[in-house]
């Protein structure tokens, strides 16, 4: 049976470590300060953001939620956008997508200045990860490291597989698990014969949306299986990996829930302090 990677223990840990460190930082005058931008009411939406609000309090970082209406013109949310770079109390920003078809979530995330981009989704910091100076990674990239480390699984020179190439989760940890020097093969949709790929992978991420992608005959005998699925399938929240018989082949997965999801909110606290840090010693060219 596989090691279960207790992502919601993990978390905690994480957690704990930041409201030590947030207090330091309050005792010297500096309150992290991050604003959640929530466009519309998508009910899922509000439920992820309610639960970054409840640990931003966990910690003690200051959290704002601003809420717009699903009708908001582009132009106004971005001068929202444009007085939160101004605003020297915010160290922090973020806008939770997905955003109304009619508005361009590209140009709304070009808004965000890349010193408060909590979520590191502007060109610039996608740019500096890219060439080797990340500011921080995308905070389910950055969980899955957390995991990975804490649970002192190597990533060097081990073969690592992820489904799934979006800017937010795929992309992103192709990138981190390349940098630190894994060697990396990443699959999408148009991948022929995933299974083919999937079965080499000594460290799987699974970052597609698809339940039951991977099966037991997908992967690789004591594999590290990293589900980052959130899918619904008849009232219950389910990965990408067909669990029950994975779990019974691999060597270690995380459980969804529990498991990528818990990291992937403590890590939006920890980019928080991380930005408010840098922003306090006036690096990054933002003051
Ligand atoms: P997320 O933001 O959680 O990564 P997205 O829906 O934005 O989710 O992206 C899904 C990703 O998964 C895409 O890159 C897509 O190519 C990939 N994907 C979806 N279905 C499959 C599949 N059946 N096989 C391989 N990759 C897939």
């Amino acid at each position: 049976m596989a090691r279960i990677l207790d992502g919601k223990a993990i978390a905690k840990q994480v957690k704990e470590e930041l409201r030590q460190r947030v207090s330091q930082l309050r005792e010297t005058g500096l309150v992290p300060k991050l604003v959640v931008v929530l466009v519309g009411d998508d009910a899922a939406s509000a439920s992820y953001v309610r639960s970054k609000s409840r640990a931003a309090q966990d910690v003690g970082i200051d959290a704002e939620v601003i809420r717009m209406p699903a009708n908001i013109a582009e132009d106004e949310l971005i001068c929202v956008l444009e007085r939160l770079n101004k605003d020297n109390a915010v160290h922090a920003v973020l806008v939770q997508l997905p955003l109304p078809a009619h508005l361009d979530t590209d140009r709304i995330l070009m808004h965000v200045h890349p010193a408060k981009d909590v979520d590191g989704f502007h060109p610039v910091n996608i740019g500096r990860y890219a060439t080797g100076t990340p500011l921080l990674w995308p905070c389910t990239t950055a969980g899955i490291l957390e995991i990975l480390e804490r649970s002192e699984i190597s990533i060097t020179g081990r073969t690592a597989v992820i489904v799934g190439r979006s800017r937010i989760v795929g992309w992103p940890t192709a990138q981190l698990l390349l940098a630190h020097n894994a060697t990396v093969i990443q699959c999408h949709r148009r991948t022929v014969n995933l299974r083919e790929y999937t079965r080499q992978a000594d460290i799987l991420v699974a970052a597609a949306g698809q339940p039951s992608l991977i099966g037991p005959d997908d992967v690789k005998v004591g594999a590290t299986v990293i589900d980052v699925g959130i899918n619904r399938v008849e009232g219950q929240l389910v990965g990408d990996v067909d669990f029950a018989a994975v779990e019974e082949k691999v060597g270690a997965i995380t459980p969804v829930p529990g498991g990528v999801g818990p990291l992937t909110v403590a890590m939006l606290m920890k980019n928080t302090v991380h930005l408010a840090e840098i922003q306090k010693r006036g690096k990054e060219g933002f003051r």
